[in-house]
Parts: C-alpha cells; sequence; structure tokens
C-alpha cells in the first residue's frame, strides 16, 4: 500500500495552536495521513531525547517517518574537510533514523561546484562507495535505507539516471525521486503515464523491483525555468505540473508501495489528502473492474 504525507506540517497545524513535534503524530493521524517527512535541512537542530519521544509517538499512531538530511550535503567538494563534514551529516542522520525509530534519510548527492558534471559525478561515485560500503560493514545500516533525491537545478547533480546509477554502489541506496524536480529538469516532460513509466522502468531495469519498490517519492508543483527549479507550488496551481493522476495509475499498474511525500508550498497536508484520495479513488475503480 501506497503511504502519503507531508514534509513538515505547514501553516495549518500552526494556526491551529499546535507548536511541538509531538503534537504532529496524532494530528496527522486524525487528518487521514500515514507518513511523515521531518526536515533536517537547516542542521540536526533537535535534542536526541525528543526525537526519542517524537518516535515512539509516530509508532503508536501508526505514521512512518522519514527524515531529511541538512542540503548543505555535497558529495562532490573537492575539499577533503568538506567530505568529512558530508560523511558527518550521514553518520548523524544515522543516529536520528534510530531516535526516530525511522527507516529513510533522504539527501541531495552533489553540486557541480567548479568541477565538470563528469568529475563531479565520478567524484561523487567514488566517495558513495567509501562512505556507504564502510557504514554498511560496520552495520550501521541494518534496517535503513539512503535516499539520494533526484534534483531540480542544472547544476546539482541527480537526474533520474545519475541518481538511479548511484544507487547500485551498495544495497541500503534506494532513490527519491521527487518528481516536481524532474518536472523542472526536463521542463515539463512529465505530462502522461509514459513519462512515469520512463522512469519507474530505468529503475527496476537497473535496480530491481525490490529497491524500486522501497523508493521514496517526493511529489510537488514546482515552477521551473531554463536552469530549472524555482519554487515549489501547491497542488491547485495550474501551469506547472506534474499532475498525479498519471504516478498513480502507474504505481498501481507495476504494483509499487512507496512512500509518498508532499513538499508543496505551504498546504502539505492539505494536498497529501489530495494526493491519496487521487490514488484509491483509481484504486477502488481498477478493483471494481
Ligand atoms: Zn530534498
Amino acid at each position: 500500500m501506497v503511504l502519503f504525507g507531508p514534509s513538515g506540517c505547514g501553516k495549518e497545524f500552526y494556526d491551529e495552536g499546535h507548536k511541538s513535534i509531538l503534537e504532529v503524530p496524532q494530528w496527522l493521524k486524525e487528518y487521514g495521513l500515514d507518513a511523515y517527512e521531518y526536515s533536517f535541512g537547516h542542521g540536526y537542530q533537535m535534542s536526541s531525547e525528543l526525537a526519542v519521544k517524537a518516535g515512539e509517538l509516530f509508532k503508536i499512531n501508526d505514521i512512518k517517518v522519514s527524515l531529511h538530511a541538512p542540503f548543505y550535503i555535497n558529495f562532490a567538494n573537492p575539499s577533503e574537510e568538506m567530505y568529512m563534514k558530508t560523511q558527518g551529516y550521514i553518520y548523524t542522520g544515522i543516529k536520528f533514523l534510530r531516535a526516530f525509530q525511522a527507516d529513510k534519510l533522504v539527501f541531495h548527492p552533489a553540486s557541480c561546484g567548479k568541477l565538470n558534471r563528469k568529475d563531479a559525478l565520478d567524484l561523487t561515485k567514488k566517495r558513495f562507495e567509501e562512505t556507504f560500503n564502510k557504514l554498511d560493514s560496520e552495520g550501521l545500516l541494518d534496517g535503513l535505507f539512503l535516499c539520494p533525491e533526484t534534483m531540480g537545478k542544472s547544476m546539482q547533480i541527480g537526474t533520474y539516471n545519475e541518481v538511479i546509477d548511484l544507487c547500485k554502489v551498495n544495497s541500503h541506496l534506494v532513490p527519491t525521486f521527487d518528481f516536481g524536480h524532474i518536472n523542472s529538469i526536463e521542463q515539463g516532460a512529465l505530462k502522461n503515464k509514459d513519462s512515469f513509466k520512463r522512469i519507474l522502468d530505468y529503475s527496476i531495469e537497473n535496480l530491481g523491483f525490490d529497491k524500486t519498490n522501497n523508493c521514496h517519492i517526493h511529489f510537488s508543483k514546482i515552477q521551473y525555468g531554463l536552469k530549472g527549479e524555482i519554487k515549489h507550488l501547491n497542488y491547485d496551481d495550474q501551469m506547472y505540473g506534474p499532475e498525479f493522476d498519471s504516478l498513480a495509475e502507474v504505481l498501481i499498474d507495476y504494483n509499487l508501495s512507496p512512500r509518498v511525500i508532499c513538499e508543496s508550498m505551504d498546504q502539505m497536508p492539505h494536498d497529501a489528502l489530495i494526493m491519496k484520495k487521487i490514488y484509491h479513488k483509481i484504486l477502488d475503480k481498477k478493483i471494481k473492474l
């Protein structure tokens, strides 16, 4: 079964007077959602005690949790010192996964910086091998998925082909398909079932069904320009896409059960619920046929 949830609870949660992450699990459950992504995008600013308490409550309320690692991770920074920092952010992310009893760490793989794309990609791949195989051999990745994300800007490493290729390096690496990002990089190409099939077929061919089934999905509409992503929009936008219906149909046809996280501009829970309803409407129709 596909699970749906927001990345952060946004305005609605705070407008109702809620403040703490400890209030999120029950709030989401009552909202009708089943997953949540907590963002450490701007750093790991939480005590591990609070993470443990929150993790218990997410578990009691049957909400699956993913964490987003800091945005400043960059496996292609030529500086060894910065590479050590990147490894540290992954390591801390794993500690927080354990505290939350969560299983997926989403991260942005790399940015080209001054390197040409091929050199940046080669360096990223080499360091992926080094970092994740080491963590794996120490038993630190047991039961976990590390999820490099497809990115929305042309200078970032993270086309879907690149991410899928990087995920071959270790069995714990599975893609985060951010379809808003892919649509931005591809200038609005995600318009029908075939465009989503192209991506998931490539994943199944290269990583197999199980890894594709365990992939993480970010879905939101995103405004883009020639260099890709400009800004996240809400689901009611009619200009940029992508629409969720076609992806929902492919997920059902392929019998895939990923976690779908909505990263709308400011109404993530609201839009995650719209996607959940789209999915179940299509599913119910197919079951009746
Ligand atoms: Zn991200």
